[in-house]
């Protein structure tokens, strides 16, 4: 796809595009460009209305019946198929529960102990902190296991005959480098390991196919890409091939083969069901629904291209305005996720001053700018203006004003 020439043909693209009519299922503020749903997902229209259902009728009137009339009970299956269909699994093979970092402690340690005798827990240095920090307090619980990192370009030659688990980010949530999941899949299972993705970066941001590739486990974030709203519950994939190999170390009642049964004794559900620990959070889990939903409404090959070119079009910008702001994330499409990251010194106030303006994106420490693209609610438009308010602040030095750089608790 050619990429606009000016705004008004950014304008003139975007308005031909069939997610267009998407932008106005999202309540998102007047003159606010949004860039930050690779970290929190924006508000779905539906979600207003379903959450508002959720608490005054199926609680407020249905009361407990609810659990049946409305089958909250059967939400994590439930849900946990519609986000199967966009990762490219079996339907029976992804619940949702919890969050993605108690997800990835539940999978990494059955997945240690389906595996006795290997040790190691093989990753790359500046994964995400949750999966490094899990990885590690794995490690501490079980006798002899450790955690050794290695860099994204020689894990698959690390692979050896002591490891029991790889555990990699699909999509780097900095600087957006995409791993190749069927090579390093393969590369695990000829070793005789087990993967583990952390797809948070990657579900409803590019293309994802676990069953195809021969992914293991996989974890995955619905406050995203996916609109499930602040701390929305995660998902959890095991193949089907591991699923009646792997046990859940918490072993919950939701996790049970007969939870209703009120027995003593544990025995664990068939499937991934046995992942369930305790009760869902239910209004926190049909708001994600609600996002999933609308996420599936969209056509999906349409969305990924219209991601692509909204990077191309960001990068393009950015190297004709200020090509002094180095662009970390990989160019070609295959080779990333739906985010673009630069390089400054002083990310930070830079990035306090576009907010002021009304661009959010975010900082990622020490020196990152980060810029979610999130096709269904941004266009080619946003991206042309969003680079004109950014070389205007970094071309003004604005961002010098002290107040740009009184750091909150979250950055
Ligand atoms: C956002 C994100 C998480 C979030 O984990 P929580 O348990 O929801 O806080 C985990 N892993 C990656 C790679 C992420 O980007």
């Amino acid at each position: 796809m050619s990429l606009p020439r000016s705004l008004a043909e950014a304008v003139a693209v975007d308005a031909k595009s069939p997610l267009q009519p998407f932008r106005a299922r999202f309540a998102l503020p007047e003159g606010v460009i949004y860039l930050d749903g690779n970290s929190l997902g924006a508000l779905p229209v539906q979600t207003v209305a379903r959450t508002a259902d959720v608490v005054t009728r199926e609680w407020g009137e249905r009361l407990i019946r609810s659990w049946n009339e409305a089958d909250w009970i059967g939400a994590p299956q439930r849900i946990g198929a519609k986000i199967a269909d966009i990762v490219g699994a079996a339907p029976g093979s992804v619940i949702v529960a919890d969050s993605t970092s108690v997800n990835l402690f539940k999978l990494i340690v059955a997945g240690m102990r389906a595996q006795p005798g290997r040790t190691e827990i093989l990753t790359e240095p500046g994964n995400f902190p949750t999966d490094l920090h899990i990885a590690e307090g794995v490690a501490s619980l079980l006798p002899g296991v450790t955690v050794r990192t290695v860099d994204a370009a020689d894990i698959a030659g690390a692979i050896g005959p002591r490891t029991a688990i790889v555990l990699l980010t699909h999509v780097h949530y900095k600087h957006g480098a995409r791993h190749d999941m069927a090579a390093l899949s393969a590369a695990a299972r000829a070793a005789g390991a087990l993967s583990v993705w952390d797809l948070s970066h990657s579900v409803g941001a590019v293309p994802v196919a676990l069953d195809a590739d021969g992914a293991d486990m996989a974890v995955g974030c619905g406050y995203k890409y996916l609109n499930g709203g602040p701390g929305a519950p995660a998902f959890l994939y095991v193949c089907e091939a591991l699923q009646a190999r792997l046990d859940s170390p918490i072993t919950g009642w939701m996790g049970h083969a007969d939870p209703f049964a009120f027995g003593d004794g544990y025995a664990p559900a068939a499937g991934v069901s046995r992942f369930l620990a305790g009760t869902p959070s239910v209004i926190a889990m049909l708001a994600l629904e609600s996002g999933v939903d609308l996420f599936r409404d969209a056509p999906r090959e349409a969305l990924f291209a219209r991601g692509a070119a909204l990077f191309d079009l960001f990068v393009a910008r950015m190297a004709m305005l200020l090509p002094e702001l180095v662009c970390v994330t990989p160019r070609a499409a295959g080779a990333r996720g739906s985010h673009v990251s630069f390089r400054h010194a002083d990310a930070f106030p830079i990035m306090q001053a576009l907010i002021e303006r009304g661009v959010i994106g975010d900082y990622r420490a020490p020196d990152i700018l980060r810029f979610g693209l999130t096709p269904l609610y941004v266009g080619l438009a946003d991206v042309w203006r969003a680079v004109d308010v950014l070389a205007e602040v970094v071309g003004s030095g604005i961002w010098r004003e002290p107040r740009f750089s009184v750091r909150g608790v979250v950055t």
